[in-house]
């Protein structure tokens, strides 16, 4: 079959032609429909992420058609559309007993650890195929198992509820889940804190109050939107320690900031006037877990997280393709993914 690989760090990805991966009894084998091309690829390709089980196949946002199954998988059948769960685990180790398997002693990555999507097959534990409904497209089954599913993840560490207000700091490609799966779950008043015109302006379209940063502290718009309470759970997705700042400082009495951007600074908070005083909550964010996946599919398929065609670009699987898409990457703000489709130069 054809793969695109990676073969050396900080060198362009290659076609290959490997063998079709042998399935096990508790396997499935996937025949890739969408893969979707994520910044941490870009950060593989890169070195800034290590991997050293090279070569690998990357693509951890994965959809296809079931091929084949082993004798033990009961959950999906040959033929069945699927969406892949990207993290491989044990699923008997302390983490995994209490159904949270991002921090599996053992867990392995599918595009890192172990060969990804952006393949003509992929052979993946049974338990991570979920099985996706004809209302969702394959590149929308794809690309909501990364970004969707760890914006749901954020907002379940949050202990979002109907009718609470949130402030969604950046509105890339988490921000833009996170804000339709907030007015999923029917939330309060809703504002998107950005420094970029068009997405304050498609923020304003989605139904959100766009705060913009760049004409006063984001802190003072928030409390004064709200009549001095504050909000009661902020998302901070930027990663920057004055953006987390920010969300912390802008709950009101019980508000949870769950932090999901990655930063290497510190973040300086004084202790009793905005902590203690209000009982607030900062929540570190990692990943996601199976367990939130059928939500998520369930919000995809009736229609309440959606990614418009716009948003989407497509090519072929293909290196040269697929290397100047993480090259486009690298430098781009706005939050249209491309996905693989192979066979289909669309
Ligand atoms: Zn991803
Ligand atoms: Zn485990």
């Amino acid at each position: 079959m054809r793969a695109v690989r990676l073969v050396q760090i900080g060198r362009p990805l290659q076609n290959v032609e490997i063998p079709i991966p042998e399935i096990g009894p508790s396997d499935v084998l996937i025949r890739v429909a969408a893969a979707g091309i994520c910044h941490s690829d870009a950060h593989y390709r890169g070195g800034i992420s290590t991997i050293d089980n090279l070569p690998v196949t990357l693509g951890h946002e994965v959809a296809g058609r079931v091929e084949k199954v082993g004798t033990n998988v009961a959950n999906v059948a040959s033929g069945d559309r699927v969406c892949v769960h990207y993290l491989v685990y044990c699923g008997a180790c302390k983490f995994c007993m209490r159904g949270s398997e991002q921090f599996c002693r053992s867990g392995q990555m599918i595009g890192k650890h172990r060969d990804g999507g952006y393949a003509e097959f992929i052979k993946v534990p049974g338990a991570n195929a979920f099985p996706l409904p004809d209302e969702i497209p394959f590149e929308v089954g794809a690309i909501m198992m990364c970004s969707s599913a760890t914006a749901l993840h954020a907002l379940n560490k949050a202990r979002f509820k109907a009718g609470e207000s949130i402030a969604i700091f950046g509105l890339g490609g988490l921000g833009f889940s996170a804000l339709q799966l907030a007015r999923a779950f029917n939330c309060g008043d809703l504002y998107v804190v950005e420094i970029n015109p068009a997405k304050l302006a498609s923020a304003a379209n989605m139904g959100a109050v766009a705060i913009d940063a760049r004409s006063a502290d984001p802190v003072d718009q928030i409390k004064e939107a709200t009549a001095g309470r504050g909000a009661d759970v902020a998302l901070e997705l930027i990663g920057s320690a004055k953006t987390m700042r920010q969300a912390v400082l802008c709950l009101g009495a019980l508000g949870r900031a769950a932090l999901v951007g990655l930063t290497a600074e510190s973040m300086s908070i004084h202790p009793y006037t905005e902590l203690i005083n209000k009982e607030v909550e900062i929540v570190g964010v990692s990943d996601h877990l199976a367990s939130q996946l059928p939500t998520l599919i369930e919000f995809a398929r009736s229609g309440k997280l959606k990614f418009p065609s716009e948003t989407l670009r497509f090519v072929d699987l293909d290196a040269t393709q697929i290397n100047a898409a993480l090259d486009a990457l690298q430098d781009s703000i706005d939050h249209v993914r491309t996905v693989i489709v192979p066979g289909s130069d669309r």
